[in-house]
């Protein structure tokens, strides 16, 4: 049985366009954002439409050259664990310094990064970085300092992220367990069977494995007590809703006890304030992330 749907673009003659090139073109556009809006639907063209897609093709022809150029830096934020308020590590947070645009954030090069395939040598890129900054931590005090690094969907999928992966440990001579991999939920549940395998190579090899923005995603539960996963980090978005939301709380307290259940550890994301900071430890969350300790730093 095939189900077959449509998304469609429609522009209007003459105020979108007076000649039939013109006309398709803006109908491309639209029918673009019907896609990108979920599929199955309809859209009537719009200026900025075009706009928008000419912001994507000037980000996606800067990004081919940023990393030759040196525009890329890992910002890093500080881990804690939250009962001693000891530094355990940080997550390495990818930003690109434009020439023109100043600091472009990730939510929005990151997008373009994957659908132009960018993202691959990026990541290459960014593993290599974080694997140097980490040897240079551990020859100098911190000898027991973990770094995570996200991993994004088309990397997760190509089978040579394992060898990109041991080879930034080689090149960098660092013990695989200082290294997290982050991956989102979604990603991973996407194709379990894939995954699955894959995380085990990883595994293998001695890294950890954290699933990102946990909660957000479509997690089945019993694909996740069969997936080789070492931390979930709860998201944001239950952390600071924890404060004026009780079902937040209900939540949070459900994956923590979930995790305890699989034998995995928690990560919150997101702390802002002293007294979330000291709720999630009360409430058994191991370790944690956020402006209250520390915004991602250079
Ligand atoms: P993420 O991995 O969930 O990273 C956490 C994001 O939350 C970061 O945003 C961080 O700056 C922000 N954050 C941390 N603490 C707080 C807080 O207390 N309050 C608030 N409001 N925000 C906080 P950032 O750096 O903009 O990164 C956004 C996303 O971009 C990341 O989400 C990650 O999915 C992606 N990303 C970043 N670096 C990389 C990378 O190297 N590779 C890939 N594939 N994705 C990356
Ligand atoms: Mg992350
Ligand atoms: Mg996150």
């Amino acid at each position: 049985e095939f189900i077959v749907g449509a998304s469609m673009g429609i522009s209007l003659y003459p105020s979108d366009g007076e000649d039939s090139a013109t006309l398709l073109r803006h109908a491309d556009d639209a029918m673009r954002r019907a896609k990108k809006s979920g599929r199955n639907q309809y859209q009537f063209y719009r200026a900025e439409m075009t706009e928008a897609a000419q912001v994507q093709l000037e980000l996606e022809r800067d990004l081919r050259r940023a990393i030759e150029l040196q525009q890329l830096e890992l910002h890093y934020q500080p881990q804690f664990e939250l009962l001693s308020n000891v530094l355990i590590g940080v997550e390495a947070l990818l930003r690109w310094r434009h020439p023109t645009r100043g600091y472009v954030p990730p939510l929005q090069f990151i997008p373009v990064a994957e659908d132009s395939g960018l993202i691959v040598g990026i990541g290459d890129w960014v593993l290599r970085e974080a694997c140097k900054q980490l040897s240079d931590w551990q020859s100098g005090h911190a000898e027991r300092f973990r770094v995570a690094v996200n991993v994004s969907a088309l990397q997760f999928e190509r089978h040579d992220l394992v060898e990109s992966v041991s080879s930034a440990l080689r090149e960098h001579h660092v013990n695989a367990c200082w290294l997290e991999l982050e991956l989102t939920e979604s990603l991973v549940m996407r194709d379990v069977a894939g995954s699955s395998l894959q995380l085990q190579k990883l595994r293998d090899l001695g890294v950890q494995i954290a699933i990102d923005d946990f909660g957000t995603g479509y997690s089945s539960l019993a694909y996740l007590q069969r997936l080789p996963i070492d931390v979930l980090k709860i998201d944001r978005s239950f952390v600071s809703g924890m404060m004026v939301d009780p079902d937040s709380v209900a939540i949070v307290r459900a994956v923590l006890s979930l995790a305890e259940a699989l034998g995995m550890s928690t990560t919150a994301e997101g702390i802002e304030t002293v007294e979330l900071a000291t709720t999630l430890a009360a409430l058994g969350c191991a370790t944690g992330q956020g402006y209250y300790f520390a915004k991602p730093l250079e």
